[in-house]
């Protein structure tokens, strides 16, 4: 079997597959779905240990501080890799950090079929419920959108509180990111209906620096989809008689 150093890694989207990384395919599946794109130069490929190599370097920083949030740590990858994407670490993440941080990786079961790697040492735990408790204080919400299985991460949130206007858009919800391709308003609603009945007051995007942390996210939550709602040209829907609180 080929050490996980060398498997093959698609350098557009950053997925790793079982694949030794000397035998690349004609594609990459994630790239060659509409919500990821083929750079202009063509797939190429990397592997963990030529990414050592060269001068690929992984950050860790807490995500926040004397907050609540020490429990979260992002990760990236810099220079930018993939499409620029971070992890941020609570109960897992993907397999090798699985391995690094010896947790395991909390997959929803909708997403399956997305999955470019068997889970040797067992380390990943498909969960099929609409929400279900990770670890204690820990709950994942299944909410769809990007992905069937999509899923958003409540913990022991923090609270500061940053001006924005009202009208105003915090949030983008995308089906493809690096496609912009916008989520509908079914979608949306299907989302909000997922999280109505969790409280938060923070909110960490897929990206470096995306935290929104306010008394009010929630709300501005829904304020976004109202607004990405009606940009799209819908006067009428059932996600813009949605309130909060
Ligand atoms: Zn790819």
């Amino acid at each position: 079997m080929v050490d996980s150093e060398d498997l093959l890694i698609c350098v557009a989207c950053g997925t790793q597959f079982d694949i030794p990384a000397d035998k690349p395919p004609k594609g990459c599946r994630i790239c060659d779905d509409p919500r990821q794109f083929i750079p202009p130069g063509g797939q190429t490929w990397t592997s963990l240990s030529k990414m050592r190599a060269g001068n690929y370097q992984n950050k860790f920083k807490p995500v926040g501080e004397s907050n609540g949030e020490e429990s979260m740590t992002s990760i990236w990858t810099e220079p930018k890799f993939g499409i620029g994407q971070r992890a941020i670490f609570v109960a897992g993440t993907h397999l090798e950090w699985a391995k690094v941080f010896e947790c395991p990786v909390f997959v929803a079961k909708d997403d399956e079929e997305w999955l470019n790697r068997a889970d040797a040492d067992g380390r990943r735990i498909l969960f099929a419920a609409a929400s279900e408790e990770v670890e204690e204080g820990v709950t994942a919400v299944k909410t769809g959108g990007h992905s069937p299985g999509g899923f958003f991460v409540t913990t022991p949130s923090a609270l500061y509180h940053i001006d924005r206007l009202p009208g105003t858009t915090s949030y983008a919800f995308m089906w493809a990111v690096p496609n912009m391709i916008p989520l509908p308003p079914a979608e949306l609603h299907k989302m909000w209906q997922a999280i109505k009945p969790f409280e938060f007051e923070s909110t960490h995007g897929a990206f470096v620096g995306q935290e929104v942390r306010a008394k009010e996210v929630k709300g501005r939550v829904l304020e976004s989809m109202k607004i990405q709602t009606k940009d799209m040209g819908w006067e009428e829907h059932a996600v813009l008689k949605e309130s909060w609180p």
